[in-house]
């Protein structure tokens, strides 16, 4: 989708620096690190967020989260990680891409 800034980096109009890729998803470190390793899997194919996704793409995308969060607590020894999906501008999403963090 135009103007979408993930769009844009899955085209890679925009550098990323890349944790995982597939042919439906892409993994990448997230701009702002407020949190070190802060990762966003990120759906190839534009859907606005997690509600709005195809089932199976979005379980697709939850398998990779847990195998990134299994990898950040027991290679980078991470003491703990979140995994959300923020829905809706209401709730925080500030970019309409399908995202998990
Ligand atoms: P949301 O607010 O939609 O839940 O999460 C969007 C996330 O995308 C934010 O944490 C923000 O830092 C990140 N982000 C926004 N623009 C870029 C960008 O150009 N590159 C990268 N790597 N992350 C971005
Ligand atoms: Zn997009």
């Amino acid at each position: 989708m135009e103007d979408c800034v993930f769009c844009k980096i899955i085209k890679g109009e925009i550098p990323s620096n890349k944790v995982y890729e597939d042919d439906d998803v892409l993994a990448f470190l997230d701009i702002s690190q407020i949190t070190k390793g802060h990762t966003l899997v990120v759906s190839k194919k534009h859907y606005d967020n997690f509600l709005t996704t195809p089932k199976e793409l979005m379980h697709h995308m939850m398998d990779v989260a847990q195998t990134i969060g299994q990898i950040q607590i027991k290679e980078l020894h991470a003491k703990g990680v979140n995994i959300i999906s923020n829905c809706y501008e209401e709730a925080g999403q500030s970019v309409m891409h399908f995202h998990i963090h």
